[in-house]
């Protein structure tokens, strides 16, 4: 299969000797070729990165402005880039909910825009006879990116838009299981950013360990799954590279004796299943009150049965195929296990009929911690609903985990829900509500879910170092 797209390196198409299949979920079958980047062109676009550094690190306005005009150039090419990720994603190509490709572009762009205008803080600390003291914030130098495959375009705007606002350049990798959207973006934004500012390549996890440990960068943003994660922040140790890393989830939502079920179904449904469940932060276990959990499961049952599931190119499908072979396998496993020690699929509960990945929405009654689909991180359209008594029994069984990303707390009562809230082991703690993301809002995890954070000013300074300027007037 002939290649769809190029690497971008130091500002040039570059084609590669040895190349992948790209697989389009919704009929398991391989649609285009993608090229897998050799250690020699590696060692270019590292080397291409450092070359542009100097110059780009010492023009801000320049690079507000080349920021912008990236946002904007992603956002013209939104009809072109939204059936590109619906093909290798899955996704729904529509704009109307956030697991929508359309959407994904558009909040790309978005994000690019923010951090085009966000404020650099320059602190004076002293300024008085004795000295002028200012903390100032620098950039590393070449940063080495690596994103996953459920959101590839959104999460690589959530590190090109800091990394680069702050005089960063950037060496870009995409999952082998979604290249063609984000090499597509770097060949778009080479008529946008200078040469070498952000080089795109493209393969696997070899190549991904090559990056980490790769003599030229200064920082390694990643976003994927916590034991790639443990590997990446091993490979950087030994120069001292900085590292954020986004990892997996295995969020809660605690569900109060007070709350409408009917009330809260949406929210909780589509907190659960949009993109597909294949959100690191997607509610993946409901900790009901028995009060309200019958009544809860049918609410979300009904949900489950009205969603409409099928191919993305199709107008008003709502979920599209799991994206991947292994994931959907393991996603198929997990409600196996569980349906094995006593539970019960309310619906779904088996792969749909025909080709690709699909697997329709599932909910589970009947199982509770101690059960693979309630400890494990599923990333897929599978959610239990587990009964609960005493409050404080649920926030510990929610806090029981390695995982520590985010959390929800529902109820009629919004004072009563933050108490509950303020006592999850999260990163983000939210009330009636789930999947609230910001470009001006700090994301990220606790515990197995993350080191540091991105987003607005607090994900800015994770790609920058302080220098403190000291002027003596004594
Ligand atoms: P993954 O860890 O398998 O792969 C992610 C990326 O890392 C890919 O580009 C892959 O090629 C690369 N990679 C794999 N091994 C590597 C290594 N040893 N060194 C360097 N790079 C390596 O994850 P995935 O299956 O693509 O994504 C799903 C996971 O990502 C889930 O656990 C999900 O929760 C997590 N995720 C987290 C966030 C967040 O912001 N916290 C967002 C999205 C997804």
């Amino acid at each position: 299969m002939t290649p769809v797209c190029t690497l971008t390196i130091g500002g040039e198409a570059l084609s590669s000797d040895a190349t992948f299949d790209v697989v389009n979920p919704a009929t398991g079958r391989p649609f285009a070729a993608a090229p897998d980047c050799s250690p020699a062109q590696l060692d270019l676009a590292m080397e291409a990165a450092a070359k542009a550094f100097p110059d780009w690190r010492s023009d801000e306005p320049a690079r507000r402005a080349a920021l912008a005009a990236a946002g904007e150039a992603i956002m013209a090419a939104l009809p072109e880039l939204a059936p590109l990720l619906s093909a290798e994603q899955g996704k729904p190509i529509g704009s109307t909910n956030p697991g929508d490709a359309a959407f994904e572009v558009g909040a790309a762009a978005a994000w690019l825009g923010y951090f085009a205008g966000l404020e650099i803080p320059r602190e004076v600390i002293q300024d008085d006879d004795a000295a002028r003291v200012e903390v100032l914030r620098r950039p590393l130098g070449v940063v080495a990116a690596i994103t996953p495959w459920n959101y590839p375009l959104m999460l690589a705007c959530w590190k090109i838009g800091p990394a680069l606002l702050a005089g960063n350049t950037m060496v870009l990798k995409p999952s082998p299981f979604t290249p063609l959207s984000t090499l597509r973006v770097g060949e778009i934004l080479r008529c946008v950013l200078p040469p070498g500012v952000l080089n795109v390549v493209s393969g696997g996890a070899e190549l991904g360990a090559r990056m980490t440990a790769h003599p030229v960068p200064r920082k390694v943003s990643f976003t994927g799954s916590v034991i790639a994660g443990k590997r990446v922040l091993a490979a950087a140790a030994p120069d001292l590279k900085r590292v954020t890393l986004e990892l997996g989830g295995n969020d809660p939502a605690i569900v109060l004796d007070d709350a409408d079920p009917e009330a809260v179904a949406d929210g909780l449904f589509w907190g659960a299943f949009t993109n597909c469940g294949q959100i690191c932060m997607a509610i993946k276990r409901i900790y009901a009150h028995e009060r309200i959990h019958d009544d809860l499961v049918a609410a979300l049952a009904e949900r489950a049965r009205a969603a409409k599931v099928g191919e993305g190119t199709v107008e008003g499908t709502q979920i599209g195929p799991i994206n991947n072979r292994p994931q959907y396998e393991r996603v198929g496993e997990l409600v196996d296990d569980a349906l094995a020690r006593g539970g019960r699929a309310v619906t779904g509960g088996k792969p749909l009929d025909g080709d690709g990945y699909f697997y329709p929405p599932t909910i589970v009654d009947g199982v509770s911690d101690g059960t693979r689909l309630v400890d494990e991180e599923q990333f897929g359209p599978a959610l239990p609903v587990i009964p609960f008594r005493d409050v404080a029994d649920a926030v510990e069984r929610a806090n029981h985990s390695h995982f520590g990303l985010a959390g929800s707390v529902w109820s009629a009562d919004a004072d009563r829900a933050t108490d509950v809230a303020l006592g999850l082991d999260c990163g983000t703690a939210m009330v009636n509500t789930h999947l609230a993301i910001a470009p001006n809002v700090p994301f990220g995890g606790s515990k197995w879910s993350g080191l540091g954070v991105e987003n607005g000013p607090w994900g800015f300074h994770a790609f920058t170092e302080i220098q403190v300027l000291h002027r003596s007037r004594a």
